[in-house]
């Protein structure tokens, strides 16, 4: 079995308390790791940690270029193991291998493309009214950042944190969801190893009531990036007012696909299905909510339903395994009550809609693909993230009416349009209140794109060069040359 400890002013250590927790594989449910498990007091050492790290060390004020170097290293480290990161995050999540081996390319990609930015914004010059002076805006370090990560994506959601904290010269704290924390681990032993200095980049395991609030209330944490759910994410505004964080929330979806009569027919069943499934639809974007054109309803309904029921289910380590279970027994009965009660609102089972009778998939936490039609969306399980696999459908004649459907949630992270008519498919996302919308595809990111959303979705956002802003403070520094007396009170 594995057993780890954190990461805190350099050194590995139990938590103060000495308490662990069991880290469940949710194929199977077998212990797989015993992991330190810490309270507040750990949270609160880690925190003076960085912050003398912060207000002390040479971090934050290293050539942004060397700090590239070694946010560089880290992606030569991450790509160097990555077959090991690969099969701790497959065990941990339940994804199949081939989705765990390519989130670690793009998280090595994440590393590299924060590498690359590292020195290119030396600030500018800006126009000064006064005669003899020099006006420059720089970007500088925020200070201690605390970073609150979910399970379903625990390294990609981590990279998005710690890549750009560490170019723009921020110390941290990082506490990874405590149901997946090994890869997390993992990394902070790689950024040992590329040489980030003691006391930058700390990792405190522990729950979120715990050590997750005591990051986002403490006056020394002088921001918050959270991703998690919005219950969570309303909490974590609140504590953080007290000392008036600066905030980056990533929260939910129930991000709308919209499909009209005249797009390429199989290629958007097909991706239909792919902006779902993978991960067992335990993704912020997928497109859970699909709304298709009522003259081909019915056909498209038959021919994802068709295709849905072939996907395989089973351990992440099969080579012919599709989907993977679902986190854990908790979000297992959370998914069933979600889809129980979408039957009682009136929606119809398509397929699914029920746990597989397979009897190697007994210890597992699974549940089938399931499609449910016949949905409106006054109903709770089109309103509601489900964060599981299942699709709701509704049907829709006219574009006004896609899109009024579209917008009419609480989300606006992410929606889909798939049509051959290109003037349509603009006026469509202009009118779509999503922070990132797809013509002809679903759920492709990069890391040279921002990503958050709109609504409740979030604030702020990660990836791109705004990712990178959201770990810096302007600074704008008035210089005069020819300081002289102004005599105004003469
Ligand atoms: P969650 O909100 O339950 O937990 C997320 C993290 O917050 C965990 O580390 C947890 O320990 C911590 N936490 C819990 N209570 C806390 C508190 N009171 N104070 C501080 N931290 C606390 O979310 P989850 O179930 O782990 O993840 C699923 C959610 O994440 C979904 O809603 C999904 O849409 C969202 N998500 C969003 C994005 C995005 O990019 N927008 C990406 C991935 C996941």
């Amino acid at each position: 079995m594995i057993i780890k400890q954190q990461f805190i002013d350099g050194k590995w250590v139990n938590s103060k308390s000495n308490e662990t927790r069991d880290i469940i594989n949710p194929f199977n449910q077998e212990v797989i790791a015993r992991v330190t498990e810490s309270d507040e007091t750990d949270a609160r050492a880690a925190i003076k940690v960085a912050r003398y790290a912060f207000d002390h060390g040479e971090w934050p004020t290293t050539p942004a270029t060397e700090r590239g170097h070694v946010v560089n290293k880290i992606a030569d480290l991450i790509e160097r193991d990555k077959e090991e990161l690969a099969e701790l995050e497959s065990l941990d999540t339940g994804k199949t291998m081939e989705e765990s081996r390519g989130d670690m390319d793009d998280i090595a990609g994440v590393f590299r493309y924060y590498a690359q930015l590292a020195d290119k914004d030396g600030g500018e010059i800006i126009d000064s009214p006064v005669a003899n002076s020099v006006s420059k805006v720089v970007r500088e370090p925020v200070g201690v950042c605390g970073q609150i990560t979910p399970w379903n994506y625990p390294l990609l959601q981590a990279s998005w944190k710690l890549a750009p904290a560490l170019v723009a010269g921020n110390t941290l704290i990082m506490k990874p969801s405590e149901i997946t924390p090994l890869t997390s681990i993992k990394v902070f032993e790689l950024m040992e190893e590329a040489g980030v200095p003691a006391g930058v980049a700390n990792l405190v395991l522990g729950a979120g009531g715990t050590v997750g609030a005591e990051l986002s209330v403490h006056d020394d944490v002088d921001l918050i990036s959270f991703t998690g759910g919005i219950q969570t994410g309303k909490k974590i505004m609140q504590a953080a007012s007290g000392n008036v964080k600066k905030l980056a929330l990533e929260l939910g979806g129930k991000n709308p696909n919209i499909i009209f009569a005249d797009a390429d027919f199989d290629t958007a069943v097909d991706q239909a299905m792919n902006a779902v499934f993978f991960h067992a639809g335990q993704i912020c974007s997928a497109g859970t909510r699909i709304l298709v054109e009522e003259s081909i309803h019915d056909a498209f309904v038959k021919s994802l339903t068709d295709k849905v029921k072939n996907i395989k289910l089973g351990s992440g380590f099969d080579e012919d395994t599709q989907m993977g279970p679902l986190i854990s027994e908790q979000h297992l009965n959370k998914v069933m009550r979600y889809v129980e009660n979408g039957i009682k609102e009136g929606a119809t089972v398509a397929t699914g809609g029920k746990r597989p009778t397979d009897p190697e998939l007994q210890n597992g936490f699974f549940y089938l693909p399931t499609i449910l039609t016949n949905c409106t969306t006054d109903m709770d399980v089109v309103q509601n993230e489900g964060f599981g696999p299942v699709i709701t459908v509704e049907k829709f004649s006219t574009e006004a009416e896609a899109i009024k459907l579209a917008n009419d949630s609480i989300y606006g992270l992410s929606g889909g349009v798939w049509t051959a008519d290109i003037a349509k498919a603009e006026r469509c996302v202009a009118k779509m209140r999503m922070g990132t919308v797809w013509i002809n595809d679903f759920n492709l990111y990069f890391p040279h794109a921002p990503w958050g959303g709109f609504k409740q979705s979030g604030i702020g956002r990660e990836l791109g060069k705004a990712g990178l802003e959201e770990y810096t403070e302007t600074k704008h520094i008035f210089h005069n040359l020819k300081p002289e007396p102004i005599n105004w009170f003469q």
